[in-house]
């Protein structure tokens, strides 16, 4: 995840058009054209919701049966939900935090205090005085930085850049556990000039600050009404494109096939790889494609029929396989209350290997062992991202020396094809970064 000098021009070519009245030809020609969105994630619900209002017509076309993406909320009981996807809104996140002010969503604080529970005992953890000091510097350092001096930070990755800074063992091992859950892999693979710029240009909590009253899918409730359900096709994969003088031609695995003028594609760089491309994607293209890996996380939500834990704003960084334990439910009204696990990396795919029962059995014993108490799960449902059938991943991580070099090419447009996605935005990982990508693609177009 990456903040970078984002230019805050998204807003400015927004219309007020009311949105009755158009076009519900998928295909058909108007004065300004046809656009077909590849994806229902927040890249192309944004996307479609801003050509829609400056008077495109606009068909999604959308492999899942259901809207969001990677904005995933589940209601695990009556008035309780928890996020299987994106669970944070970003202080910093002006573009998003302004389309739920415009949807009259409401957000809530969804901060967190957190504790440690590594080698077997619990602690309020903290780093070494002179790591603190040393860090700090470091952070105001990289705020200095000239491009060229972030290019040279790039070619280390955050472990070696930490190590090669004088961090101490246990501090490492604290930095590790923490840093990887921002980033879904080990800092090993991460590099030092994205993690540096996470985490010093980002809100003090780390973007970690607010979620959406009833679950950030509300969001997508709200694009979807803005945008008609009839304009969206769901259970359509995507799986040949081709592009000629004519325009643009889509065909899906159902044998359904859309032409228009031009596309705006938000797959994930895995789903874009497994489709058709006539003509084939530019060899630098398809090489990025290939080069970008993402992060495996599994998100575990383990209800429990009391909140047995001392406070609702309740987190604990461990080293056991759950590894991140965070109170979701805080502020949501009910007597039970859901932790979420979110385990990342070997850990993700470990679980994600066992059966359910096996699984459960785990995580309710390192709840156990983290709390010293002896409680059941009395409902369990989790999502592992590394084997999502379209994703294989939760969000792009760029190891070192990839952001300079590759997102450039992913990000530049094939024809009278476009592209959005988290993966290309600066604000990389972020629901925020989808959505303004997809507003910036629609912008490409609509200018
Ligand atoms: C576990 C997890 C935790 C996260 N935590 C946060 C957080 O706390 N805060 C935050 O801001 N962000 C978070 N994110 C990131 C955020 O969810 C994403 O950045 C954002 O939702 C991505 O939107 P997108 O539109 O780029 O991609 P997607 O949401 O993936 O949308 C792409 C769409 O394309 C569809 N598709 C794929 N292949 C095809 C095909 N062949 N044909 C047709 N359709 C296809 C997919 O089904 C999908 O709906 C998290 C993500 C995950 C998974």
């Amino acid at each position: 995840m990456k903040r970078r000098d984002f230019v805050k021009n998204t807003g400015l070519f927004l219309t007020t058009a009311a949105l009755s009245g158009y076009s519900t030809n998928v295909i058909g020609k108007n004065k300004k054209g046809s656009i077909l969105v590849l994806g229902a994630g927040f890249a192309g619900l944004a996307a479609a919701h801003l050509l829609i209002q400056n008077g495109f017509n606009v068909t999604i076309i959308e492999a899942r049966n259901r809207t969001g993406g990677r904005v995933f909320t589940y209601n695990i009981q009556d008035n309780l939900t928890v996020e299987l996807g994106a669970e944070w809104v970003g202080a910093s996140h002006e573009r998003i935090l302004a389309l739920c002010k415009q949807f009259g969503l409401s957000l809530q604080e969804h901060r967190f205090k957190e504790e440690a529970f590594i080698h077997g005992s619990r602690y309020k953890h903290s780093y070494q005085a002179n790591w603190t000091k040393k860090y700090e510097g470091l952070l105001s350092a990289y705020r200095q930085m000239s491009e060229k001096e972030k290019q040279k930070l790039d070619s280390l990755d955050w472990w070696r850049y930490l190590v090669n800074n004088g961090i101490e063992e246990e501090d490492l091992l604290i930095k590790e556990l923490l840093d990887s859950t921002d980033f879904g892999e080990s800092i090993r693979f991460v590099s030092a000039d994205m993690a540096m710029g996470e985490y010093a240009e980002s809100s003090p909590d780390n973007e970690m600050d607010f979620k959406i009253i009833g679950g950030n899918s509300k969001l997508t409730e709200a694009f979807v009404q803005k945008i008609g359900l009839k304009n969206i096709k769901l259970e359509h994969v995507v799986t040949k494109i081709e592009q000629g003088k004519y325009g643009v031609k889509v065909t899906c695995a159902n044998g359904s096939a859309f032409t228009a003028d031009k596309i705006i594609c938000t797959l994930p760089t895995y789903a874009i790889s497994k489709i058709q491309w006539l003509p084939e994607l530019p060899e630098s293209k398809q090489k990025a494609i290939n080069a970008l890996q993402y992060a495996r996380i599994y998100k575990n939500q383990l209800l429990f029929g009391s909140r047995f834990w001392e406070r609702e704003n309740f987190a604990m960084i461990t080293d056991l396989l759950g590894q991140y334990f965070f109170h979701t439910t805080q502020k949501q009204n009910a007597v039970q209350g859901v932790l979420t696990s979110y385990s990342i990396g070997d850990k993700a795919m470990t679980l994600g290997s066992m059966n359910e029962s096996l699984r459960k059995t785990l995580l309710e014993n390192d709840v156990n062992t983290m709390l010293n108490t002896n409680q059941k799960i009395q409902k369990y449902v989790g999502y592992y991202w590394g084997a999502d059938k379209f994703t294989q991943g939760a969000y792009a991580v760029y190891g070192k020396e990839q952001w300079y070099s590759i997102r450039p090419i992913l990000k530049k447009p094939f024809g009278n094809i476009f592209f959005a996605g988290e993966h290309i935005a600066e604000w990389q990982g972020f629901m925020e970064g989808a959505i303004n990508t997809g507003e910036e693609a629609a912008q490409n177009i609509i200018s």
